[in-house]
Parts: C-alpha cells; structure tokens; sequence
C-alpha cells in the first residue's frame, strides 16, 4: 500500500480545517467524499473557458463544451469497462439512473405475473423503484435474506429466481454493512433463468471489482459524488442488443431526432436517454475524478481502503461496549456498529463535537436496519486520504463517548 498521502490529502483544503475547534476527521464518505483540488479547477475552468449548452450550439463555445462532455463519456466507458461510450448514459446520480431503469424495463420487461428479486441490503434508490412498479404492474417484489454475517443467503437468493423473474437489481457492495456481493456469481444465476440484471455500483466505484465486462451485468449504476466528483453527476450504463431496444421514459429537448403533432422519433443512445441540457460542469468534474483516481491507481486505493476499514473494525471490536453488525469477510468502504445503550444520533453528534464526522440511523435502508433488529447504527466510512492515526482517533473518541455515558 505504498500511497503518498501526504500528497494526496494536500488536495483536500478541507481535511486540514478544524471542526468545533478539533482537527477535522471526515469517516463520512459513503455519504459523500471530498472533492479534490483539481476536480475543482476542472469545473471552474469550463466555467471560465467554455460554458454553453451542448449538443446544440453552431458556435466555438458550444463544440467545445460537448467535444469534453463526450471525452467523458468515452473516459467513464473504459473505466468501468463498457464496450462502448454509446453505452454510458449520464444523469443526476444513482437514484435517477435505477428510477430510470426501472421505468423503461417495467414497460417491456416486467408484466403482470412477473416477479423481481432484490436482496435485503438495498438502498432505499434501489428498493422503492422496483416496488413501485410491481404494485403498479401486478408483479411480484422478491427479497432475498441475508445469512447472520450479513451476506446475501444465495441459497435463498437461488431458489428466488425463476423463470418467472424479469429483473435481478441487487447492489455490488452494501451502503449499510460494507458487504461485498457475488455480484458475478449473481449475474450467472438470473442470466440462467433469463432475467435482466442491474447493478447498484454506488458504493463500488472505489473497490477494484467494477468491470460491466467481467461482472456481464445488462445495466449498472452510480453516482459521481461517492467518486471525488461533483453531486449531481451519475450513470446508467445500458449494454449493446438492450440499449438500442429500451424506449427512454423522460422526454425532452436533445433526445429525439424529429417531432411532429402525431410523433415523436428518438434519437439514437444514448441521446435518446438524455432528455433536456445536461450537468455539462458536473460531468466535466467526473472526467477529472477518473482522471484523478486512475493516476493514483483503483487497486491501490481499494486495497487502502480496505486496510483502513478492517483497523477500524478491529479497534471497535476491542471494545467492549461497542457491537459491530455483521461479519461478512468481504468488506468494503463502511462498517456499522453501536455503542450499547446509546442511541446512534447521540453518538455521532457526539462525534461530532470532537470533530469526527460519521453518519447515523437508517442509511435509507430501513429494511436491512429492520433486520438486524436495530432503530438505526452508526457507520464509519473511511476513504483513501483517511488514516490510521485518525481510525485510531475515532476508536479513542467512541472510548471517550463510553466513559462519559458511563460517568452519567
Ligand atoms: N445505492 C446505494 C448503495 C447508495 O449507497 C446510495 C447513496 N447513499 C444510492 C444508491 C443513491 O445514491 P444517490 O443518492 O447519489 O442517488
């Protein structure tokens, strides 16, 4: 794990500021990470150079701005592996990207009789669409369980799938637990009984295991802002023989190729799934975000991170106050624990006062948090420019936490 993090945490101003007059520690970054430094000047400079709407324009300014919009788009294709950049459709986040998923598959894909199957570690932006659209269509939500250590049960997950499954949408890595899914193994399963399968790669982007190629998933998605690229940036990826038999769902300026009072014909994609003037701006921020995290190297950062997370999860662990949830072997970016008899929100606002930022409650993924039985945890997400002394900081500060709710 030779990362110069020195180097890499002088990108971040923000990581050297105090919070509540303490170093600030920022564990939040299943949430959101920070945004580096010349992320930042990759936005401004668009700003500054080339702003206009893309697609459009029969000026400079215009061409310009789309010539980088697309070098994103063919950058984020061989990032994540896809065969083509026609196969990238950009959008707001990940939210967007499964409800738009779900929209155009419930059209063609799920009827009534159907059924779709999730696992129980879903996010909420990868639950509710699918829900929605069962009880609109007649079809039938399947949830598969997770096992004591809080992995998917794949033998339950197995015999879930049938024939009658029209979409498998299951997450690569869990926001709440940090579980790291067969997604592979998944893919196989569903693609046997001839069911579509969407990957929820939100958690993943920083965990060597993304490659739509190797994973043969039909679509996947995820947002920029868990990246080090800017909120509101995101992507649907469509594969080949699907992409181009979708119909989009949003409708709009940009994605049809003529109009007239009885129809409307669509443009090619991914055009066609980009309806009205894109986060021109944003996506320029995730070309550098990709840009920024190939110089330093997926492997390299996933590996650190990795190491950062099991030193937390050991420090936890040793104490005796606290519970850690689950203990899935593969783990990636977040942990989830309690202090006994303290409720989450208490102990994060606590944290935070000693400048430590982690998020607490239901991580928008009340289902998982119904199962293990809890109202809500504390999740601790370190990135790569987090760490060890501060992982060692944090597991001081839950000791300082336990003393004084001790004393009380
Ligand atoms: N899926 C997972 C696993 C997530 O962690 C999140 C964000 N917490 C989402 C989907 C939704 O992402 P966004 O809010 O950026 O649309």
């Amino acid at each position: 794990m030779s990362l110069d993090i020195d180097a890499v945490r002088k990108e971040y101003a923000i990581l050297g500021t105090m919070s509540y007059g303490k170093p600030l520690i920022y564990l939040d970054n299943a949430a959101t990470t920070q945004v580096p430094q010349r992320v930042l000047d990759s936005i401004l400079q668009y700003y500054r150079t080339s702003c206009a709407n893309v697609h459009r324009g029969a000026h400079r300014l215009s061409e310009d701005a789309t010539a980088q919009l697309e070098a994103v788009r063919e950058k984020t294709a061989i990032f994540i592996g896809a065969e083509d950049a026609r196969n990238v459709v950009f959008t707001s986040g990940a939210t967007a990207s499964v409800n738009m998923a779900a929209q155009m598959l419930a059209e063609q894909h799920v009827f009534e009789g159907c059924n779709v199957v999730v696992s129980q570690l879903e996010h909420h932006s990868n639950f509710v669409p699918w829900q929605q659209v069962c009880k609109k269509i007649g079809a039938q939500l399947r949830i598969a369980p997770i096992t004591e250590d809080g992995q998917i049960d794949m033998t339950a997950l197995c015999r879930l799938i049938d024939r009658d499954t029209a979409v498998v949408a299951v997450t690569a890595v869990s926001n709440v637990l940090g579980t790291v899914a067969p997604v592979k193994e998944i893919v196989d399963l569903a693609h046997n009984e001839g069911a579509v399968v969407l990957v929820d790669a939100a958690q993943a982007m920083r965990c060597n295991m993304i490659d739509v190629n190797k994973l043969g998933c039909d679509l996947l998605c995820f947002s920029g802002h868990k990246m080090m690229a800017p909120t509101g940036t995101g992507v649907l990826y469509i594969r080949d023989g699907l992409i181009d038999e979708l119909q989009p769902a949003v409708f709009g300026g940009g994605m049809i190729d003529s109009v007239s009072a009885e129809e409307t014909v669509f443009a090619q994609a991914p055009a066609r799934y980009e309806a009205g003037t894109p986060n021109t701006a944003g996506i320029i921020g995730l070309g550098a975000a990709i840009d920024y995290l190939e110089s330093i190297g997926i492997d390299k950062i996933s590996e650190y991170e990795d190491r950062l997370l099991m030193h937390a999860e050991e420090g936890l662990r040793s104490i005796e106050e606290v519970k850690v949830f689950g203990s899935p072997g593969n783990r990636h970016g977040c942990l989830s624990f309690e202090i006994r008899g303290l409720h989450s929100y208490d102990t994060a606002a606590l944290l935070d006062r000693l400048g430590i930022c982690v998020r607490a409650g239901h991580h928008c993924a009340q289902p998982l948090i119904d199962t293990l039985g809890v109202s809500g945890t504390v999740r601790v997400s370190p990135a790569f420019y987090n760490t060890e002394a501060e992982i060692d900081r944090f597991c001081e500060a839950i000791k300082k936490i336990i003393s004084i709710n001790v004393l009380q």
